[in-house]
């Protein structure tokens, strides 16, 4: 019974088998090993995949994702979470929060009851893991390409509670230095909700602060906070140096160029980065002219932008970038990968699950060639996408 797919390159986070096996039964890695599979396995295995000497890569995990393909959360349809959850495999991707931005109490809600009914997995898509609240909390100085009539502090606890009461509601990202938000750090923490510092003028101090209520996540570091000054070190300076932070990046080489990646990289590692798309409706999109939450937007180039300039979530994938990152950081794949598998999976608490290849968690995985092509992608056991 089961999948066994041998003669592969096993990126293990500890080392890289190779020529390597690994067996499958139901949607869970039983066994890997070293070298030729046993005879027995290959005899009794009912599947058998012979992966070329190809690499077998963990499954990427996109923490921070608002849409693809003409696609957003935000619709609150499940069509277009399928539609999403389908393109994600074809870039290796296994498993992914769906984000929402500012918007009114009503939107929100209906955007995440979609979430909600679609939770979990998707039929030849990615799994669902649960829901990534990007504001409405933030600081308005911060907006970016947040529409700034809808963000606000959580004055309001019904409307706040609300929000972060289905218990698929995974990450909440905050301004963590109005006091009006202090109470929601708190509650949020009491129930396994991760935390991010996001869209936010914190100085310094105010993240020490944070952190010891139990902040743990940066989103998309460098973009829209409080920059590094070296008499205010501000939000990035936090993250450049609190090991209690993990540190979204937005690896396009648009939001942060690659310098800032490298320093990133050289100050907290693979294990302080967490590699996210933020990518927005228009990613697998040819370039042109969108509309994005109701605005204008102009793509060229994988860059995203408001008419006026601002950069409005990204077209990236998380496969590029992967790509990226490494790239700049100066980091072999077997590291970099890190940051988008088993530590985003690590930062909402589902890493005895997810995350990496080893015996005992989900068979969340996909088979890259030398030329960096996704031969298939398999998610709980089961291909879910070929390259034709
Ligand atoms: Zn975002």
């Amino acid at each position: 019974m089961g999948t066994l797919i041998w003669n592969a390159q096993i990126y293990t986070p500890a080392e890289i088998l190779s020529p390597g096996w690994l067996l499958i039964e139901n949607r869970t890695i039983t066994r890997i090993g070293r070298g030729q599979p046993p005879p027995a396995e290959l005899e009794n295995t009912h599947e058998k995949l012979d992966a070329a000497h190809h690499r077998l890569l963990p499954g990427l995990i996109d923490l921070h994702i608002h849409g693809a393909m003409g696609f957003e959360f935000m619709d609150a349809d499940l069509h277009a979470i399928e539609e999403i959850a389908q393109f994600l495999v074809q870039h290796g991707v296994t498993a992914f929060l769906a984000t929402t931005w500012a918007a009114p109490h009503a939107t929100l809600l209906k955007a995440l009851d979609a979430i909600g009914n679609a939770y979990g997995r998707i039929r030849n898509g990615a799994t669902l893991l649960g829901a990534y609240l990007e504001g409405p909390y933030m600081n308005p100085n911060r907006a970016g390409a947040q529409a700034i009539q809808f963000i606000r502090q959580a004055t309001n606890h019904e409307e706040a509670l609300s929000l972060i009461h289905h218990e698929m509601v995974k990450v909440v990202s905050l301004a963590p230095e109005f006091p009006e938000n202090f109470w929601l750090i708190d509650t949020c923490v009491s129930r396994g909700i991760t935390v991010a510092a996001g869209h936010t003028s914190a100085t310094y101090e105010q993240m020490q602060v944070a952190v010891a209520r139990g902040v743990r996540l940066l989103t998309h570091c460098f973009n829209a906070m409080s920059p590094f000054h070296h008499r205010e070190p501000g939000v990035v300076g936090a993250g450049m140096t609190m090991p209690e932070l993990r540190c979204e990046l937005i690896a396009d080489n648009v939001h942060v160029h690659p310098l800032a990646q490298r320093i990133l990289y050289q100050l907290r590692g693979c294990e302080g980065i967490v590699l996210v798309s933020d990518s927005t409706r228009v990613t697998g999109l040819p370039d042109g002219q969108y509309i994005l939450d109701n605005r204008p937007v102009q793509v060229k180039q994988g860059k995203v932008a408001l008419l006026d300039g601002t950069l409005a979530g990204s077209g990236l994938t998380l496969e590029q970038a992967l790509k990226n990152f490494a790239k700049a950081a100066g980091v072999p794949l077997e590291e970099a990968i890190l940051s988008a598998s088993l530590y985003p999976a690590r930062a909402i608490g589902i890493a005895h699950q997810k995350g990496s290849l080893e015996p005992g968690k989900d068979a969340d995985l996909f088979l890259m060639d030398e030329d960096g092509n996704i031969l298939f992608t398999m998610v709980e056991g089961k291909i879910v996408y070929r390259r034709s």
